[in-house]
C-alpha cells in the first residue's frame, strides 16, 4: 500500500550535491556583493565634509550634492569656477551666482580638474566659460572615451556636448583676469587629471581627499584609473610644490571639506608613501 520507505530515488542521490553547489554558489554571490558594497562604501567613509559657502582668499566652495565647486572672482563681474559639479541643472552654482547678482553669462571659464560625470554637469549653462583642461583629459570630457577604473569602465563614453576650448600642458600658468593659475598633471585618477594652485589654494579634484582626521588620503581605487599612478603623482606634486616654495596655504578636494594646513597633509602623505 505504499506505507514502506519509499525506494530512494536516483536523482536524490544527485540532487544533494547540486543543492549543496548552489547554497554555496548564492553564499558566495552575497559574499561578493557584501565586499563590493564595502569597496565603494570605504570610499565615501570617513571623509571631511564639504562646508558649503566656504571661503578663502576670496574662493567661494559651493556645495553640489556630494560634489563640490569653487567660485574665483576674476573681476568686475566675472567669476570663474573649479569643475561644474553633479547637476545638470547647475542649482546650486546659479544660486551662488544670483547671490553675486550675476547670470550664467558671467562665468567666463571653467578649470576642469577632471572628465568624470559629477565635475562637468553644469558647463553647457554657462555660454561664455572657456572650458580648460589638460589634453590628456579632453576625450573623457568630450564623452568620445571611457574612464578605466575597476567600476567606473562599465560606464561607457556618451557624447556630452562639451568642448574643450582650451588644452592645458603641465606646468602651465594661465591667467584668469589679473590672477595666475598653476597648472599641475596628477595623473592616476584619471588620465588627464589636474590640480591647480590659485591665490594659495590647491584644487586636486577627485586625486586626493580630506579625512575627518584632517589628514589627506588618495583616490578611491574603485573609481580610479591607475591607483598606484595617483599616489606616485601626488608624491611628485608635493616634491615639485615644495621644491618652487609655492606658497600653498589650503587644499580644496571635490567631494570633502578644505584643508588649511598648508603643505603639510601632502606632505604627511608623501611620508606614508615613499
Ligand atoms: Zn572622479
Amino acid at each position: 500500500m505504499g506505507f514502506g520507505i519509499s525506494p530512494r530515488q536516483p536523482e536524490t542521490d544527485y540532487n544533494v550535491p547540486v543543492k549543496r553547489i548552489l547554497l554555496f554558489a548564492g553564499l558566495g554571490i552575497v559574499l561578493l556583493v557584501i565586499a563590493g558594497a564595502a569597496i565603494v562604501g570605504s570610499a565615501f567613509m570617513g571623509r571631511q565634509a564639504i562646508t558649503d559657502g566656504f571661503e578663502i582668499n576670496g574662493i567661494r566652495i559651493v556645495r553640489d550634492g556630494f560634489a563640490s565647486v569653487a567660485v574665483l572672482p576674476m573681476g568686475e563681474g566675472e567669476v570663474a569656477l573649479v569643475d561644474a559639479g553633479n547637476d545638470p541643472s547647475g542649482e546650486a552654482i546659479r544660486a551662488e551666482l544670483s547671490r553675486r547678482g550675476l547670470g550664467p553669462e558671467a562665468v567666463k571659464a571653467v578649470l576642469i580638474t577632471h572628465g568624470h560625470g559629477d565635475h562637468i554637469a553644469a558647463i553647457p549653462l554657462f555660454p561664455n566659460a572657456e572650458a580648460m583642461a589638460l589634453a590628456a583629459e579632453v576625450p573623457l570630457i568630450e564623452g568620445r572615451a571611457g574612464a578605466r577604473g575597476p567600476l567606473t569602465r562599465f560606464f561607457p563614453p556618451n557624447p556630452t556636448g562639451i568642448r574643450v576650448a582650451r588644452t592645458l600642458q603641465d606646468g602651465d600658468t594661465v591667467m584668469l583676469g589679473q590672477t595666475p593659475v598653476r597648472v599641475f598633471a596628477v595623473p592616476g585618477h584619471t588620465d588627464g587629471s589636474a590640480a591647480y594652485l590659485v591665490n594659495g589654494v590647491l584644487f586636486l579634484g577627485d586625486s586626493a581627499d580630506a579625512t575627518t582626521e584632517g589628514e589627506l588620503r588618495g583616490a578611491p581605487w574603485v573609481f580610479s584609473d591607475d591607483q598606484a599612478q595617483n599616489r606616485a603623482s601626488l608624491v611628485r606634486l608635493q616634491q615639485r610644490l615644495a621644491e618652487e616654495g609655492a606658497g600653498v596655504q589650503a587644499m580644496a578636494f571635490a567631494h570633502s571639506g578644505v584643508l588649511i594646513q598648508g603643505l603639510a597633509p601632502l606632505a604627511a602623505f608623501a611620508q606614508q608613501n615613499p
